[in-house]
């Protein structure tokens, strides 16, 4: 199986120690399953590599917009790592549930004036900026409140990381950051390093998403650290963090490696090391930020099937109980996906079929050409790795309600998000 926490017992797929037949059967479906320890694990592992193999400081920012809600800002509270949010939605959602947001970055290429208040009232840590006008909105606003915000600057390394191109963002044509090849980056800081009422206190990079090879960090590493060097010639400041972003891959299928998170983060460190000996700097404490590393095969969804619908001599389709609107990866960029009968584990997968969802769009697909028995309704359809990146993705498209969200953790199930309602889904509704 492409992930540890899977398992078969009697037939049945078995997901972080339970049956997930039972799962479905007990909160009906579609159904998000999490596994709280999957999650833990993850952040551990970061954590733990990031502090031995970088300096004891560094830290990973687990990247909230894969999946925001309140329980999982728990895990991350107590897992003693930080976060970055893109919103003040997910500042607000982050409060809520009592996570200290000092350890907060908030992201995002076009924060409003009201979110930028809102995020120094509450306490943020740190502000990304992504732009001239942004830095100055900031000071501005942070002045009229008599705060210092402390802020690092999104950098575009020109970095092509080899991935698809809708989660491609650290090439010079980005709509986010500023560029060094353009020489913007430097006249930003030069600015920056004016205003009284923004600390700076490094930069940051992102150069994309389902990254596997650790190549690419390395390069934007070493762009990176060339700009901290020349920053420090030009202007006497010393940049005292690094964040190298999110990115690194998942399995979503057997095709995909093996990923040995350790081993990237070690293999980058040793680079970092050398390079701030080269370039003559003090070597930064680094930041990344594991969106989908952390909680995509944290999570599952299970379907009921619906139809099977044979067009002779071209395709079979099965219908589910859900689809785009709560997974839209595949409709968006074709995303892989493993899919399999949970019921039905035992059997020969000797039937092709394309997993179809319910709303009225021929591109609602959650997989095309699937190998499986051959399924009938009624039967459990199972998505792996759909932690990161689907609920959070979720609309109400054809009036459909969002699932239920339902933990594991030591063996024990217990609902986190609620399934919508009718009424809740209609409540804003005048
Ligand atoms: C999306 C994003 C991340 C997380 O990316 P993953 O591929 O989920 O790890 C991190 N940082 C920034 C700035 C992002 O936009």
């Amino acid at each position: 199986m492409i992930c540890d926490n899977l398992s078969v017992n009697n037939g049945h797929l078995n997901f972080a120690g339970v049956d997930t037949v039972d799962m479905a059967a007990k909160y009906g479906t579609p159904l998000m399953l999490l596994d709280e320890g999957k999650i833990r694990e993850k952040c551990t592992i970061y954590r733990n590599a990031m502090k031995k193999y970088f300096t004891p400081d560094s830290m990973p920012l687990y990247a909230s917009k894969a999946l925001s809600f309140k329980y999982i800002y728990k895990i991350i509270a107590s897992e003693n790592i930080g976060i970055d949010c893109v919103s003040a939605g997910e500042i607000y959602t982050a409060h809520q549930a009592g996570f200290p947001l000092e350890r907060a970055y908030f992201h995002g290429n076009s924060k409003t004036d009201s979110e930028i208040r809102f995020a120094i009232e509450h306490g943020v840590g740190h502000f990304v900026c992504d732009s001239v006008e942004e830095v100055a909105a900031v000071n501005e606003i942070a002045a009229e409140m008599g705060k210092v915000q402390k802020v690092l600057l999104r950098i575009t390394p020109g970095i092509d990381p080899h991935t698809h191109k809708k989660i491609s963002t650290g090439s010079v044509d980005s709509k986010f950051g500023v560029a060094i090849e353009t020489h913007q980056a430097y006249e930003l800081v030069e600015g920056v390093l004016k205003l009284e009422n923004i600390g700076l206190d490094g930069f940051h990079c992102h150069i994309g998403s389902q990254i596997f090879e650790y190549d690419p960090f390395c390069d934007a590493a070493r762009i990176m650290i060339r700009f901290i060097a020349d920053i420090k010639k030009m202007y006497g400041y010393e940049a005292k963090t690094l964040n190298l972003g999110g990115g690194m891959a998942v399995r979503y299928t057997e095709d995909d490696p093996e990923i040995d998170y350790d081993a990237n983060i070690k293999g980058i460190a040793e680079l970092v090391h050398s390079l701030c000996d080269e370039f003559g700097v003090k070597m930064p404490n680094i930041l990344m930020e594991p969106g989908r590393s952390i909680v995509a095969d944290a999570g599952m969804t299970l379907y009921t099937a619906g139809y099977l619908k044979e067009i002779t001599g071209l395709k079979n389709y099965i219908s589910i109980d859900g689809g785009m609107t709560d997974n839209p990866r595949f409709a968006l960029y074709q995303s892989p996906y493993t899919v399999l009968l949970a019921n039905r584990m035992d059997e020969a997968s000797d039937y092709k079929c394309t997993v179809a969802g319910r709303c009225c769009e021929s591109g609602d697909i959650i997989q095309e050409d699937v190998m499986m028995p051959k399924p009938k309704r009624g039967d459990t359809v199972a998505v792996l790795t759909t932690g990161a990146y689907n609920y959070a993705m979720a609309s109400h498209y054809n009036k459909v309600p969002k699932p239920e969200v339902v933990m594991i953790k030591d063996g024990e199930d217990f609902t986190v998000i609620k399934r919508e309602t009718y009424e809740s889904m209609i409540s804003n509704e005048i």
